[in-house]
């Protein structure tokens, strides 16, 4: 399967230096959470060389015992012992206060952070033009994945990088130096296995790459198989397809457990390959260190045999784990780009003009207006046309003639290539988008109410309403008696209304937010012949003494108009009133006509008289 919202590891471009730059501002508001978090992390790797100094000593108090001649007291044996117990269990505790803060905290900015990343992204949504929404990588899903991952995975790396990299490799590199101070021979092999490491970390990266992108991929398909065939199962059964589908699926699960197994072996390989350089390592310095005892070189004691095997292990631990931060690095350079690239789309921001006249006319003028679709679709043609107020105009054509686009361009969710657009005689760039918007009311075929009760969806129209309000609004759009029927009234689910009852808490809305200009959209459109009624009343209501425009391919709805235009492919074929332009001909008596036939209008009238 496909994955197009997937990033490929090779499309990133940003590299480390361009995450950081483009995080710090969202990190440094939290700048003293930071301060904090590094001076905890500081503290933290210090106290991890602890252990290595009290058993360094602890060895060498114990070896002293030993060589006392005439036998130790096992009353100093019980005060070293104390000391030693006390020291490592109260380090213990104070390291687990430090831990405890110091992931808290670097939590803390992770999760601020990540919320701030969230509701930059929204609010810059908010304010794109319609452009942005319908340009190709856009689409709703696309651009959910392209949030969601990018949100996840750069909140990761702030907590990666202060939780994990910054202590432990303060931590690696305090050990290192210890060693160094200890011995400069047994700092330099601690030194080179280190790039040892790296080398086969940045192999084994390399080679899991691939796999992880296609395990992901897998994993999507997976899932979106499922969704698919839940949302399919009428059909599959239907069709009795239910043996072809679950074949599908497990011809993606053996896949998934392919590229698992896969993955699995070589991460096992490559982590198994690394504990034994780790081994290598540990091995060397015990023999040098040990070599270094024997020869009593100066300052060498039996304890800095231990004292070098543990302060190794703290150099080794943090290197241990470069893998997966490589890995999550990785990741967050991949979705950063696709995640900045949306808060820093600048020209995707919808512009607007000044014009706020106290009073809207609602007298629309286009003249030679030509519009193409980012996708390259030529939707407008030279169209020219003058929609009056207190009038309905239909927009009458076939399927993709650009009816809808005229209203998108009237509403100022895109711009014309070329021509002009004008309401009241002022062109609409001119206009401040939110007057102009506030203005107009757009009534959709669907996707317009939002989950939440009736009363907040009508309510929608115009927040401040009172309760009265809301009432007076649903019962102008005939449909108060049927919200007082439902067991919670105003207060019930509005997801859960058929269709057309949707349709007129949409139409209940448009009453509240009473805008001078109307937009109807197919209003009717998938709704039975019982609706479509019921919802011709509250639209005849809602037209007076407005401007309308009526898409529709309801002829009731059509031939009630005062003027239409009749389009064909993005241009003006025939205009003027419907009666009129049907006793002309022409693509308009056509879809009246096909109309009538496809209703069996002539039948219908017979069964009626009878
Ligand atoms: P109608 O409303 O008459 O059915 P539309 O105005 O929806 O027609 O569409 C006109 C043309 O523009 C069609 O070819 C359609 O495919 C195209 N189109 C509509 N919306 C978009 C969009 N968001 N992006 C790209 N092309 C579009």
């Amino acid at each position: 399967m496909k994955n197009d919202d997937n990033p490929s590891p090779t499309q990133s471009k940003m590299g480390i230096g361009g995450l950081i730059r483009k995080l710090l501002p969202f990190v440094l508001p939290y700048r003293w959470l930071l301060i904090i978090t590094l001076t905890l992390t500081f503290v933290g790797s210090l106290m991890a060389q602890v252990n290595a100094i009290v058993l360094d000593r602890t060895v060498d108090k114990i070896n002293e015992l030993l060589h006392i001649e005439g036998g130790f007291s096992w009353a100093t044996a019980a005060r070293v012992l104390l000391i030693v117990s006390v020291i490592l269990l109260g380090k213990e505790l104070l390291s687990a206060l430090i831990t405890f803060g110091q992931r808290l905290f670097g939590e803390k900015i992770r999760i601020n952070v990540s919320r701030d990343l969230s509701l930059k992204v929204v609010d810059r949504i908010l304010s794109f033009r319609m452009a942005f929404f319908s340009a190709d990588g856009n689409e709703t899903g696309k651009l959910q994945s392209k949030i969601d991952r990018g949100t996840m995975s750069l909140s990761n790396t702030v907590k990666n990088f202060f939780i994990d990299i910054i202590p432990l490799f303060t931590s690696a590199i305090l050990a290192l130096c210890l060693m160094f101070a200890a011995n400069v021979y047994v700092g330099l092999v601690a030194l080179c296995i280190v790039p040892l490491y790296f080398v086969i970390t940045a192999w084994q990266a390399r080679k899991l790459k691939g796999w992880r992108h296609k395990v992901f991929g897998t994993h999507q398909a997976l899932n979106n198989g499922i969704m698919n065939i839940i949302e399919s199962i009428a059909v599959i059964k239907s069709f009795n397809r239910e043996e072809l589908e679950a074949q599908r699926q497990a011809d993606l699960q053996m896949q998934s457990t392919e590229q698992q197994m896969e993955t699995r072996k070589t991460s096992f390989l490559f982590e198994g390959g690394k504990t034994f350089v780790e081994q290598i390592g540990t091995v060397l310095i015990i023999i040098l260190t040990a070599y270094l005892v024997l020869t009593d070189y100066p300052g060498m004691t039996i304890g800095k045999i231990m004292y070098h095997v543990l302060l190794f292990s703290n150099v080794s631990a943090p290197i241990r784990q470069l893998h997966r931060i490589y890995d999550d690095l990785n990741d967050a350079l991949i979705y950063a780009e696709s995640f900045f690239g949306i808060l820093d789309a600048d020209n995707e921001v919808e512009q607007s003009g000044q014009h706020c006249p106290d009073k809207v006319e609602g007298l629309f003028e286009l003249k030679n207006v030509e519009f193409t679709y980012g996708n390259g679709t030529h939707a407008i043609r030279d169209m020219s046309m003058t929609i009056h107020p207190n009038q309905t105009t239909a927009l009458v054509g076939l399927s993709g003639a650009g009816k809808s686009t005229v209203v998108n361009l009237l509403d100022k969710f895109y711009t014309p290539d070329s021509g002009t657009i004008t309401l009241d005689g002022v062109p609409l760039q001119q206009w401040d988008t939110q007057v102009l918007r506030d203005n107009i009311g757009l009534v959709l075929q669907k996707n317009h109410i939002f989950s939440g009760t009736i009363e907040e969806n009508i309510r929608y129209g115009k927040p401040q309403a009172s309760f009265e309000e809301v009432v007076h609004a649903a019962q102008q759009a005939y449909i108060y008696d049927q919200i007082m029927e439902l067991p919670d009234k105003f207060q019930s689910n509005a997801l859960q209304l058929s269709g057309g009852q949707q349709q007129r808490i949409a139409i209940a809305r448009m009453f509240l937010k009473n805008p001078p200009i109307i937009f109807l959209d197919e209003p009717t459109a998938s709704l039975d012949a019982i609706a479509t009624e019921q919802i011709k009343a509250s639209i005849d209501a809602i037209k007076k003494n407005r401007t309308v425009i009526v898409i529709s391919h309801n002829i009731g709805q059509i031939i009630d108009s005062d003027y239409l235009y009749v389009l064909q492919t993005g241009h003006v074929e025939q205009s003027g009133i419907p009666d009129d332009v049907y006793r002309s001909g022409g693509l308009y008596k056509e879809i009246l006509d096909a109309s009538a036939r496809s209703m069996n209008a002539d039948k219908i009238a017979h069964t009626m008289e009878n």
